[in-house]
């Protein structure tokens, strides 16, 4: 490839809303392009390497057994309610209607189209296991797009989905994803992490999400030094140093006045902030619901457990409002569960607090010394958001926390979709029943930006070999110089020879903008073809070790039979 004929719309600066370093050198690099908030098009460079991770996980998903199909993104509103994710799945859906009033959506997944797709075909235990995948764009509003291909309202997602005649079949599918994914993120040169997951809109029981680490992660990762214990925020629990067990004191309203959040009232009863209770509450829309949570002081409320609480979904999940509070008889700052007319639930931690502080339900007063089970009841659940320093839910040992970016989701679904849809099959004694099964998710636009984020440096991205738009670039300083040209132009026919997409730079530009771009576009090999090409001796570059050697054009040609090999 000649450079000269090639498109390289390379930036000295990015816009000003790229934060993150990956969303900066993807733009600045030339690989993708925005078109309108969280939709891009990709560049040729940015297409190259996109194919390439396809290919990688198309190849390691073909070697599992799975098989691909291509669907369309517009799936009718019927299916949706089918598995009663119409009204469920919230702001997020895009939704439109056909010229006849038809209502459609752009599939944010495809759980309802893959499970109509197999009911419709496979009727008999025989024909299962199955797994069946695609590569495809997917299309959610996000609330908030951001961080260029992180998270888009478009983006391309691998995903698949197991059929199988049982749980135990379905467990067995569920273990070669589980193997797929690392293979492929392996290959990938991703350093990630597999925890533990909460099942979301997608629902489901057993869940582990791939996470590939980085400090600009929007995902929190608890996890065990000591046990293989690791599991995303919105799902991990921990437990707390073990409480001292005091004899319990008599109940006592005290006036609290203008004492509000726990910190004030920990400072005006000289407690420790655990001892006072947070109560929270939420009102769910899909139920029309009001409930109470309760945490300790220290510890913040897990939405997502609330969330799980109500079986509702994000969308749809608030905290009260203060005129809802009031209908209520509660009043915020001095909110508590005692004698409340809505349900309560509570952290496990907070039963093992004696002698806690609590909400009055009364402006200005709270509630001393009190106990769980003789001052008030509620449900018990794990409710708190896990921090690093607490103990381990398996172990015991303090837990640590790490930031991730989610490229990967297993699921188990059960019977979730193939009950309500009745995809259902034979089985080996002729009876009807539902088939139990996975889906696999890979968000392939995102794991690319994981990449990046994971391969670069202060000039540009280093691209692994296996994922680099091109593996090469013979980069003659001045190609006007009938020496560097002759040198150059040998060096490429000749490394053209072992790899079809060798580029030679013949641009005729400075040759230190040169040497910036193909350090940003992050090219792993550059022949750099300079005064010394009179002499037959040309510097080869390993971009990501930023190493230099000097050799001969004869040794550049021999060595590059090892480094183009695809590896
Ligand atoms: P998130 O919690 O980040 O919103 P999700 O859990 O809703 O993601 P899944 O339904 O599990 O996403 O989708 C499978 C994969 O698709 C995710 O693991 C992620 O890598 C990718 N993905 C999801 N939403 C987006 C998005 N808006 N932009 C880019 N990739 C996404
Ligand atoms: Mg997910």
């Amino acid at each position: 490839m000649k450079a000269s004929k090639m498109l390289i719309p390379t930036l000295k600066e990015a816009p000003s809303e790229a934060i993150i370093d990956s969303h900066i050198y993807m733009l600045r690099a030339g690989l993708i392009k925005k078109l309108v908030a969280g939709v891009y098009t990709f560049l040729p460079m940015g297409l190259r390497v996109l194919q390439k991770i396809e290919n990688i996980i198309r190849e390691e998903m073909n070697a599992s057994g799975a098989q691909e199909i291509l669907s369309s993104a517009i799936q009718p509103k019927e299916l949706w309610e089918e598995s009663g994710r119409w009204q469920k799945y919230g702001p997020e859906l895009f939704r439109f209607k056909d010229r006849h009033d038809r209502e459609f959506c752009l599939g944010p997944t495809h759980e309802e189209i893959f499970t109509d797709l197999v009911r419709s075909m496979v009727q008999s235990y025989k024909s299962l296991p199955l797994n069946i995948y695609q590569i495809q764009s997917k299309y959610r509003d996000e609330m908030r797009p951001r961080f260029g291909l992180m998270r888009g309202r478009e983006f391309i997602m691998k995903d698949a989905y197991s059929f199988d005649v049982d749980q135990k079949a379905s467990e067995l599918s569920y273990q070669n994803m589980y193997e797929t994914y690392e293979r492929i993120f392996t290959r990938l040169g991703l350093n990630y992490k597999v925890v533990l997951a909460d099942t979301g809109a997608i629902g489901g029981s057993v869940s582990h999400q791939f996470m590939a680490l980085s400090d600009v992660g929007e995902s929190n990762i608890l996890y065990c030094e000591n046990c293989s214990y690791a599991a995303d925020e919105e799902k991990a629990t921990s437990s707390f140093e073990e409480e001292k067990i005091e004899e319990w004191k008599e109940l006592s309203l005290e006036e609290t006045p203008n004492t509000k959040t726990c910190e004030e009232v920990a400072k005006f009863f000289h407690v420790p902030l655990r001892k006072v209770f947070k109560s929270m509450v939420y009102y769910d829309e899909q139920s029309k619901e009001y409930a109470m949570f309760i945490v300790r002081g220290d510890s913040d409320i897990n939405p997502v457990a609330v969330i799980n609480v109500f079986h509702s979904s994000e969308a749809f999940v608030r905290l009260a409002r203060e005129e809802e509070l009031l209908k209520l008889g509660l009043y915020e700052g001095y909110i508590g569960p005692k004698d409340v007319k809505i349900k309560v639930y509570l952290d496990a931690s907070v039963t093992k607090i004696s002698n806690g502080i609590m909400g009055a339900n009364k402006e200005g007063y709270h509630y001393c010394n009190v106990n769980f089970s003789r001052d008030f009841q509620g449900e018990i659940r794990d409710l708190h958001i896990a921090k690093a320093g607490e103990l381990c839910p398996r172990c015991g040992k303090p837990l640590k926390s790490e930031r991730g970016i989610e490229v990967g989701q297993l699921f188990q679904l059960g019977s979730k979709y193939s009950l309500p849809m009745q995809c259902t099959f034979l089985n080996s004694e002729g009876k009807l029943s539902p088939m139990i099964m996975g889906c696999y998710g890979i968000g392939v636009t995102r794991t690319f930006a994981a990449i990046v984020e994971q391969h670069h440096d202060a000039n540009g991205i280093c691209f692994p070999f296996e994922v680099a738009p091109y593996p090469c670039v013979i980069l003659p300083v001045s190609y006007e110089d009938p020496i560097q040209k002759e040198v150059a132009d040998l060096l490429y026919e000749e490394l053209k020879k072992i790899h079809p997409d060798v580029i030679i730079d013949d641009r005729d530009l400075k040759a230190g903008f040169k040497f910036k771009d193909w350090d940003l576009i992050g090219i792993p090999y550059q022949i750099i073809v300079g005064r010394n090409a009179i002499n037959r001796i040309v510097e080869f570059k390993k971009r990501k070790e930023n190493s230099k050697e000097e050799l001969s054009v004869e040794e550049v040609i021999k060595k590059a039979k090892e480094f183009l090999k695809d590896k």
